[in-house]
């Protein structure tokens, strides 16, 4: 449809308050209407650009409709659309190949569904089979998904909207060393953070956990990179008490930390993987993966309809082969690295920036209040200017005041400068 004949915003809007269920919710005071993306660029119904460093909440990892993959997607689609796993199709078994040559480890077993919640769920039940334990460990501020079991092993009370949660779950203390929760500065701390995941296993449960759920760098949370001891440190907890570790990766996964996982970084080797979001290529999945014994307890039927389907495989097929056939992850660390290095020369000593934090492509920005506006409301008004000047940010954190920069791993050094730049600007004229 050309641009000057889509409804805009306000019909949008109008037929979302009509139809859609209220909790669907959305960015921004005044909306674009989105109608097209191309590589770094997405475009509104008014015809007017905007350079996505958000990429759909960590999604569109190579940018809005690579050609090799939409070119993939299309031929799949011509060809075979749907069958389910009861019978046999090529595309879900290559890709399990191919996933399995990434995963570190022993891990080399996959179950593809549709969504980050959905591999979370299978993760848990995976965990229980195997243990023969049902309890669960996860960590403050973290986020995993918006079902109902997502959704009580999320720790973040935005996402809490269930008022009866599933029981036998126990949150601890995130390792957030800005603004540590036990008021310790790293370096001269203990380690409270792991102390208080023991004593949580001591305190507040059976004694046996099945598992416990991190991600790896916590993305709602506000882009949480954790000291570098914590990982292993808890590893030996959990081994301590014969507890999975299940690491979430659906948000950091394939890059976009700068390690093909996240988890990579810190050489801790977890239980289970579970991801979703950029594999797809824009495709709807999920997936959790895990070792040969691990697998070997789930042999019951188990099935997602949509899971693995031609079209995801084979768009998943052509997002693996670019991000390493482009050197992608290495992209996202060096590029992640000028964007820090960026942000701390333009805004390191802005009065409203409190922390710049991340890693690789994943980085956020915590502001702070001002003398009129609190922290909160500063962001949505920096998010809203950014938008009206052709940039779209994200935004995380328990207080939902930490900007967020996702980009797709594909973006040039010369537009971490323009983002950064305009930012410093809209942060300037903000009293
Ligand atoms: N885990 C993490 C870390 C996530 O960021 C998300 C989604 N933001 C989920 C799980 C849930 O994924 P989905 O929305 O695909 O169910």
């Amino acid at each position: 449809m050309p641009e000057n004949k889509t409804p805009g915003p306000k019909t949008i809007i109008e037929k979302k308050k009509k139809y859609l269920i209220p909790c669907v919710y959305h960015f921004y005071k005044n909306p674009p209407h989105i109608i097209r993306g191309q590589g770094l660029y997405l475009y509104d119904s008014q015809g007017r650009q905007y350079m996505d460093f958000y990429s759909g909440v960590s999604v569109n990892a190579l940018g809005h409709c690579h050609p090799e993959i939409t070119d993939a997607i299309c031929r799949q689609v011509k060809t075979l659309q749907h069958t389910t796993t009861i019978y046999l199709t090529e595309p879900i078994v290559n890709l399990a190949e191919q996933v399995a040559q990434i995963l570190p480890g022993k891990l080399c077993r996959t179950f593809f569904c549709c969504s980050g919640s959905e591999a979370n769920e299978g993760a848990a039940l995976l965990a229980t089979l195997y243990t023969g334990r049902s309890e669960f460990l996860a960590l403050q501020n973290g986020l995993h998904g918006r079902t109902k079991l997502g959704m009580s092993l999320t720790g973040l009370s935005f996402w809490r909207t269930d008022p009866n949660p599933v029981g036998g779950i126990t949150h601890i203390p995130a390792p957030t060393c800005y603004r540590c929760p036990f008021g310790q500065s790293y370096g001269q701390c203990q380690f409270q953070c792991i102390q208080a995941a023991e004593q949580a296993i001591l305190t507040s449960t059976s004694g046996k956990p099945a598992a416990m759920f991190v991600e790896p760098i916590q993305g709602n949370g506000g882009i949480q990179v954790p000291p570098a001891e914590y990982y292993p440190k808890l590893r030996q907890v959990l081994d301590k008490y014969q507890m999975l570790l299940i690491a979430d990766e659906v948000q950091t996964g394939f890059g976009r930390t700068g390690g093909m996982f996240a988890m990579d970084h810190w050489d801790v080797i977890p239980d289970i993987i579970t991801g979703g979001k950029a594999l797809g290529g824009g495709t709807p999945v999920g997936f959790f993966s895990t070792t040969e014994e691990i697998a070997q307890c789930y042999t019951r039927p188990g099935a997602s309809t949509f899971g693995g389907n031609p079209v995801t495989a084979t768009a998943a097929l052509a997002f693996l082969n670019v991000l390493q056939r482009d050197g992608l992850v290495n992209r996202s660390q060096k590029l992640g690295r000028q964007l820090l290095k960026s942000l701390q020369t333009v805004l390191g000593k802005h009065p409203f920036v409190a922390d710049i934090r991340g890693k690789g492509l994943m980085v956020g920005v915590e502001l702070m209040a001002s003398k009129t506006i609190d922290a909160p409301t500063m962001t949505d008004t920096v998010l809203e200017n950014m938008k009206d000047s052709g940039f779209l940010l994200g935004k995380t954190g328990p207080r939902r005041n930490v900007l967020t920069f996702m980009p797709p791993l594909i973006v040039e050094e010369q537009q971490i400068h323009q983002v950064v730049n305009e930012l410093g600007t809209v942060l300037d004229v903000i009293q």
